[in-house]
């Protein structure tokens, strides 16, 4: 039966990627004839070439047990659903990652990540087959190079599961998609199930944290790292602690924290978490406007479309208490010229802070957020503003804060659309009108030159546009002044 090639397929891939052990051969087969309601088994020779990653080996097997009626629909959600327990057979159970991870931690970081990494990836946790759809290009802007990508990989709801999971009760377990109880979690129709996830302790600042993988991989090696607490996101003075044990823990990487307020914060707010990765980002490069040092701190004004503050010594300690300070003057700043208001019923000004190391130097870039709304601005006044909508309309994050866009899957056909409007001079289909606009200032700026590029070029200075909506001092004569009276407020505060 071509069921037992399929299995002993598998089986070879997951010995070559050292996810199972030869000697394990037995046993995973046993718990996949199980998974598969399979009642015989016989162990034939195949000749295994190799793959770089398992979708083609897995598709035969979760075709087979569609055929069999072990899931329906057959919805990408119900699909990975069930392929997420057949790698599970082959994942090493969380406690023995751990194991792994922390004993190389002791005396090489690199080495944990790498070891994690390719766990995730060859696992199909990280589904390498989808990430690699994912369009990303580079394009240059008054701010430097800034990092495009339109994300493929997150699937859409197919309106059947969307149905089945409105049928399902409401459960609270897990919490969210962050809660370390996801681990191992077989789903059910209103969650997705994530069997094969997996994710390793971390302590930071005497607390329990767990590192894992972003399936959907927006930049290299993306991490989350969540508090073991189903708790709400704030930034306080242990936030910055915490992020920087665990650069110190993992020098190549970095770790931010988005704001814990909404408009200006994550898409998660109600679980403590982080996002790290290994990547360098456009912020890196930016160019710094003005410098000042104090008692073995460096502060620094940079050039970026948001306002940041970029903190800098050798001494963790002096970098940690100085934020905790810039934090605490932002929280009551207002500036009402650049609209500014810190409190009305409620706190209004909110930081997203982000560390890395260079070298021996600790940095901590802060970007200075405000959520007020108006009239004018329901979404927020610092917030992509609507013209801008038809590129992006969600929430600035972190990542995006760094230079690194995320744009919406729905781009993909739109941006075809409009290329062809543009070369064959037509108008775009009715479902891509939001476009319009936008349409008409393109076909006055395009001059014949190559589309693709063209296009990449004005998606990107849109981006640049939602950034410079969201900062609150603007790169103006006028906003440069008020972010000038800022810094020297702070340094006032520092010096105290
Ligand atoms: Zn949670």
């Amino acid at each position: 039966m071509k069921i037992n090639k399929d299995i002993k397929l598998l089986c070879l891939y997951a010995i070559k990627e050292h996810l199972i052990d030869a000697e394990d051969s037995d046993y995973v087969v046993n718990r996949l004839c199980n998974l598969l309601e399979l009642e015989n088994y016989t162990d034939i020779k195949v000749e295994y070439e190799g793959v770089e990653e398992p979708s083609t080996l897995l598709d035969p097997l979760i075709d087979y047990a569609f055929k069999q009626k072990l899931f329906s629909p057959n919805t990408i959600i119900k699909r990975d659903q069930f392929e997420a327990k057949i790698m599970d057979v082959f994942t090493p159970r969380p406690s023995a990652i751990n194991t792994v991870f922390n004993s190389l931690l002791k005396d090489n970081p690199k080495e944990a990540t790498n070891y994690f990494y390719h766990l995730s990836q060859k696992s199909n946790y990280i589904k390498t087959s989808r990430t690699s759809k994912n369009i990303i290009w580079k394009s240059n802007t008054k701010y430097g190079l800034l990092d495009m990508t339109i994300n493929l990989s997150k699937p859409e709801k197919d309106p059947r599961d969307i149905i089945n999971s409105s049928n399902a009760l409401s459960t609270t377990y897990p919490k969210c998609l962050l809660c370390k109880e996801q681990v191992g979690f077989y789903g059910h129709p209103s969650k997705p199930g994530r069997t094969n996830h997996r994710i390793v302790h971390m302590l930071l600042n005497n607390e329990d944290f767990y590192l894992q993988y972003s399936p959907y991989v927006y930049y290299n090696e993306h991490s989350i790292v969540l508090k073991k607490e189903h708790v709400p996101m704030k930034v306080t003075i242990d936030t910055f602690i915490r992020l920087f044990d665990f650069v110190d823990k993992l020098p190549h990487y970095f770790l931010g924290s988005n704001a814990g307020l909404p408009i200006v914060g994550g898409s998660i707010l109600s679980h403590e978490h982080y996002q790290g990765g290994r990547h360098n980002f456009p912020i890196e490069e930016a160019k710094v406007i003005s410098e000042y040092s104090l008692n073995g701190l460096v502060i620094k004004q940079l050039y970026w479309p948001l306002s940041i503050v970029r903190l800098e010594s050798k001494d963790r300690e002096i970098v940690i208490n100085a934020a905790d300070k810039l934090f605490k003057f932002w929280e009551n700043y207002e500036d009402k010229a650049a609209g500014i208001i810190s409190y009305t019923d409620k706190p209004h000004n909110a930081i997203t802070p982000i560390a890395r190391k260079n070298g021996a130097v600790y940095i901590l870039d802060i970007a200075l957020r405000n959520n007020l709304t108006s009239k004018k601005f329901p979404l927020g006044i610092f917030h992509p503003h609507p013209e801008n909508h038809h590129i992006k309309k969600e929430n600035i994050g972190l990542i995006e804060v760094m230079g690194l866009a995320v744009l919406p899957a729905r781009l993909k056909e739109e941006l075809e659309s409009i290329k062809k409007a543009i070369v064959e001079k037509s108008e775009l289909p009715i479902e891509h009108g939001i476009h319009n606009e936008w349409l008409k200032d393109l076909l006055k700026k395009y001059n014949g030159g190559n589309i693709d590029t063209f296009i990449e070029n004005e998606v990107t200075e849109k981006f640049v546009k939602c950034l410079e909506d969201s900062g609150v001092f603007k790169q103006t004569e006028e906003g440069v002044i008020q972010f000038d009276k800022f810094i020297i407020g702070l340094i006032s505060v520092l010096g105290k």
